[in-house]
Order: structure tokens, then sequence, then C-alpha cells
């Protein structure tokens, strides 16, 4: 009665300590291979989570810094973003026919951005009737938004005005504007854009 247990016993637990160790040796294989394909699959992943990360890290300046990247970084994209007359203007430095703008008769109250980046340029308090055809302003909103470059095309000395954004052609600003400045930015529609609103007079001056 003793025949078949007790040799049977170590039988069956050698068989199935060898099942354990071969099914704990499997076990590492697949584990080391699952581990293997998971780090392959990470590294790609890793290069790519940066910038995800980034965004979140820069809260503040998030906004500015992404319309900027979002702008055209070539003339080639300028071209294929903007209808042909705006990038005539724009970038090429072209002028609109006067009278044919449509903003030099234009007397909404708003702000005047640019066509673009959407920068705010100009204000419809600042903007007056210079006959000359094209929309006038006595100022603009931020000096600093508005790079002012000698122009000598034309045979002529003109002050060109630039947007310091995105580069593109406003027009130019000449010295026979009335008081108090004596300004007069001349400046294509085409490089315009509207925005209806209230004065902005009270709210940009802080005393
Ligand atoms: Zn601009």
């Amino acid at each position: 009665m003793k025949l078949p247990t007790e040799k049977g016993h170590p039988h069956i637990i050698s068989l199935l300590n060898v099942l354990l160790l071969m099914l704990f040796l499997a076990g590492c294989n697949k584990k080391d291979q699952c581990l293997k394909t998971a780090a392959s699959d990470t590294q790609p992943t890793d290069d790519v989570s940066p910038p995800a990360v980034l965004p979140s890290q820069k809260t503040g300046a998030e906004t500015k810094e992404r319309t900027v990247a979002q702008l055209p970084q070539t003339e080639e994209e300028w071209k294929k973003r903007l209808p042909p007359e705006q990038f005539n203007v724009m970038r090429q430095k072209g002028t609109e026919r006067a009278f044919t703008g449509k903003y030099w008769d234009h007397h909404e109250q708003g702000t005047y951005l640019c066509g673009g980046c959407a920068e705010p340029l100009f204000a419809s308090e600042h903007k007056f009737d210079s006959g000359c055809g094209w929309p006038s302003y006595s100022q603009s909103l931020d000096k600093k938004k508005i790079k002012e470059v000698e122009d000598l095309s034309h045979g002529r000395t003109r002050t060109e005005v630039v947007c310091v954004k995105c580069g593109a052609h406003l027009g130019h600003v000449f010295e026979d504007g009335p008081k108090p400045t004596g300004l007069r930015y001349c400046i294509n529609s085409a490089s315009l854009d509207f925005e209806a609103g209230e004065k902005k007079d009270g709210s940009k001056t802080k005393k």
C-alpha cells in the first residue's frame, strides 16, 4: 500500500518542480520580452513627450508665443495665406489704389488690427479724413508695435511703417498730419482688419 505513493510522490514533486522551474523561466523570458518591447515602445514617445510638457510650463507668454509661432515663416507661406492684393501690399510693399480700399471712408468706432498678425495698431479715435484716399491716423496705438524704415523708392524719401510683430508693410508716415502730433499715418486698407468696439482711450491710459 506504500508502493505507489512513496515512489510516486518524489517523482511527482520533482516533475512539479521542473514544471514550476520551466514556468518560472518562461515567465521571466516573457517579462524580459515585455520589458524590452515596452522600452522600445517608450523611446519614440520619449522624443514626443518634451514638447507636450513644454506648453504647460510656459503659462504667461504662451498665447503670444503661440500666435507668433503660428505666423507664416516664409514668403511662400504668406503667399498661400493672403489674398493676392494683400500679399502684394503687405509682403511686397505694394500700394492699393487710392479711394479703393475698404477703410479709407470707414467711420466706425473700434480698433484697426494688422491684417497679417491681428496686432492692434490703430484706433478709430485717431483716424481722420485726410482726403488722400487711404485710411489716415494721427498716431498709432503703440509706437513699439510699429517700425519706421527710411524708404527711398520712387525717387522720394519717405518713411515706411511696418508691423513689428509680423513684418508686414503697412504704409507710410508723413509730417503733414493734424495737431497735436502733426503726423499722418497713411495706411493701406489691405494691411488692416477692423474690430468694432468701444473707445479705448479711458482703459488704455492709467493715471
Ligand atoms: Zn502684423
